[in-house]
């Protein structure tokens, strides 16, 4: 056969397409990435476990407040894989994305891998005995300088053992100055305690309710324990229950519901109040509710909310409030939740309350479906700490009143001598983060007690490296809604991988550093002997089960609740809340939470961020929904890169116009823009705190910033 120039082009050309077209390429690349993952020596070795057989440990996850039970397979002292417990009260088997990816926060490259201290700007690893004692020295002096009550600490989170130990430290040391980061369980807490006359915690009974009402509340985008949420929301499939979504942006949650309502940010109260109006009006409502202490303030109170009003206030068009309210007196076990997304920064009193005030209209307080209150699970019976004169008198000064108080202190550089960051990341958490960083550098003496290296530790003068919660034997108390809460037992899954140690250890070892009454006032040996103390009796099933948990009949305060409810609270809260609802002409910048972004005090790893759409994060820049009338007022296209500016900050991010998300609303992710950590984290978009300003609420105190005007500029 004679083959000219033309046919040899178009064979050569047709060999090339078919190449492409076949999955030869693709098979060969993926041979020889896996192929290359085995090969020692090379200047990246991915680490691959040896063979042998694979063991499972029993563990929890407390990546989240969720506090699945997780089942770590290892082969030999590796762990490999995150699996969900099957069997266990909260997840029965099921896992989420970021609990999968939890080993890469075991071996990632951010560890911190040792004790470090600041010398002239830089790092320089160090002893802990070093490190101990240099920082015992400091607090010596403050103490001594009749300074006590200036040690402070934040806790990323408010219960269990080890940030009690911390809280014991500081209170030993002379300092009422211990403040977790709040979140919406507190403002729940403090709700109950104003209604009820006693603190408690809430949970919810979804599993049995047939309608569910969320003001904001990201079910499936990772609030309370998400695990169990998808399944309740799998659930109700076959039972028939109804979700209605009320949130500005048609996220995952409102997405699956049976209705969306997109509400103006920042309104759900009223609305909620609204459906109370109807429900009053009408007559629809459990009787029982008539014998809370001041029904009548309550009832006055509503009367003012009519559909009328509520629709002008919340956008809510009037015939949809008339008929929500209808529909959800007429479910058998009907059930109103609030906590905007993941439910991690608390919301207004007002809201909160007049969530429960909904739930008390309908009977379902502590029944089947409902709203469950009960005590809190206070496990941790203590002896009060030994305290030196100095400690009493530090102990006399009035604390800072709230976290936000006691950052705006630090920033004089003297009213706070010295911080403990407890696995807390205010730096990157908290809103208006650039003011947060100013004062945590203005404190001179602050000790990060974190894994790693994270924006508060990058700020902080020791980093005191803590085993993360795969190396670790610690109580993790579980509310995060759960019908009845539980404290479940982490375990050490694989040995410390660095010269790492237990944040109850360092805490014991610092205050035998500081002797006198600050030892005495910790008795125990060790963390571990703490934690046996503590739950006596209790820890042999606690360390066989893996979780402990009340018994539904302890947990429930009694099935007359209701006739002991105060809507007092209720009432003033409205009144101290009035004219604060924003009427800007601006646009309104809303943060959201996606199940795939860790929001808090932990990076999102890698594996997580490969999951994101490029609709949210393109390269580094990440996307804001604007809906078309308001880009269209804006004059900014889809795909434009453009400058927000809100009265916290600027950013530059690029807009998606989409109709999923409400007119005058521009929504933005949480959980980028991180500054620390390392490359396959930081430098990603965007942090949404940065761009909002705390906002007090007037009668909790909580920060409950969760929208603020904002102006497009092109950029
Ligand atoms: S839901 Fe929370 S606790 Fe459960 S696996 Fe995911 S991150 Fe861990």
């Amino acid at each position: 056969m004679k083959i000219d120039r033309r046919s040899f082009l178009t064979l050569v050309a047709g060999g090339a397409v078919g190449t492409a077209l076949s999955p030869l390429p693709f098979k060969l690349m993926d041979d020889i990435s896996i192929w290359s993952q085995n090969f020692r020596g090379l200047p990246i070795e991915v680490p691959v476990p040896e063979d042998g057989p694979a063991t499972y440990v029993d563990s929890v996850c407390s990546l989240c407040p969720g506090g699945c039970g997780i089942s770590v397979r290892k082969i030999g002292k590796r762990a490999v894989k995150i699996e969900g417990r099957p069997g266990y009260p909260v997840n029965d088997g099921g896992v989420c994305l970021l609990g999968i990816s939890g080993l890469q926060l075991l071996y990632g490259p951010w560890r911190v891998t040792g004790p470090r201290k600041k010398v002239n700007g830089k790092w320089k690893p160090v002893s802990w005995d070093q490190a101990l004692s240099e920082i015992a020295d400091r607090l010596a002096d403050i103490r001594n300088s009749g300074r006590p009550h200036s040690i402070a600490a934040i806790s990323g989170r408010a219960k269990g053992t080890v940030p009690g130990l911390l809280k014991r430290f500081v209170s030993a040391a002379g300092s009422p100055n211990f403040f977790n980061i709040p979140a919406n369980d507190d403002a729940y807490s403090y709700a109950i305690g104003r209604m009820f006359g006693r603190a408690g915690a809430v949970g919810f009974d979804f599993e049995n309710s047939d309608f569910v009402l969320c003001l904001g509340s990201g079910i499936l985008d990772g609030w309370g324990s998400p695990v169990r949420m998808f399944q309740a929301h799998s659930s109700w499939k076959n039972s028939g229950t109804k979700t209605v979504q009320v949130e500005p942006r048609l996220s995952n949650t409102a997405a699956k519901a049976d209705a969306w309502i997109p509400a103006k940010p920042g309104t759900e109260a009223d609305l909620a109040l609204g459906l109370a109006n109807v429900i009053i009006r009408d007559g629809m409502y459990n009787r029982q509710v008539e014998r809370g202490r001041a029904f009548g303030r309550l009832v006055k109170l509503v009367a003012d909310y009519t559909p009328a009003r509520v629709s002008a206030t919340t956008g809510v068009k009037e015939e949809t409030i008339e008929k929500l309210a209808a529909q959800f007196a007429a479910a058998r076990r009907p059930l109103a939740i609030c906590g905007r997304g993941k439910g991690h920064t608390p919301s207004p009193a007002r809201e909160v309350m007049a969530t429960i005030a909904l739930n008390a209209l309908m009977g379902s307080i502590n029944r089947s479906g409902g709203m469950i209150v009960s005590p809190e699970f206070d496990y941790i019976k203590w002896d009060e700490p030994v305290l030196d004169q100095s400690a009493r008198t530090g102990l006399s000064a009035s604390p800072a009143g709230t976290l936000t108080d006691l950052l705006k202190q630090a920033a004089d550089g003297s009213s706070v001598q010295a911080l403990f960051l407890l696995e807390a990341n205010p730096a990157y958490t908290m809103h208006d983060a650039g003011t947060v960083k100013k004062a945590i550098d203005a404190v001179p003496l602050v000790v990060s007690l974190s894994s790693y290296m994270d924006e508060s530790s990058n700020l902080a003068d020791y980093i005191l490296p803590l085993h993360s919660y795969l190396e670790r034997m610690e109580d993790v108390p579980v509310t995060a809604a759960l019908k009845i809460p539980l404290v479940s037992l982490s375990k050490p899954v694989v040995e410390p991988l660095y010269d790492t140690r237990h944040p109850g250890d360092v805490i014991i070892q610092l205050a035998r550093e500081m002797g006198g009454s600050i030892s005495d006032s910790f008795g125990w040996d060790n963390y571990e002997a703490c934690l046996r103390q503590t739950f006596g009796a209790k820890w042999a099933k606690l360390s066989a089960d893996g979780y402990i948990r009340k018994s539904t009949l302890e947990t429930f305060i009694d099935t007359a609740l209701t006739g002991r409810m105060d809507f007092t609270p209720l009432a003033e809260a409205c009144a101290n809340s009035s004219g604060r609802q924003k009427n800007s002409k601006d646009a309104l910048l809303v943060p959201y939470d996606s199940m795939r972004i860790a929001a808090d005090n932990i990076g999102t790893p890698p594996f997580c961020l490969k999951t994101v759409s490029d609709r949210v994060l393109k390269k580094n820049m990440i996307y804001v929904d604007v809906n078309p009338v308001t880009a269209r007022k804006a004059g900014v296209a889809d795909g434009r890169t453009v400058t927000l500016e809100t009265p916290a900050g600027k950013a530059v991010v690029m807009v998606n116009v989409t109709d999923e998300v409400a007119p005058g609303v521009v929504a933005m992710p949480r959980g980028f823009g991180h500054t620390a950590y390392d490359d396959y984290i930081k430098g990603k978009g965007v942090n949404v705190n940065e761009l909002l300003m705390p906002e007090e609420d007037p009668v909790s105190g909580f920060d409950v910033a969760c929208v603020t005007p904002v102006k497009f500029t092109k950029a």
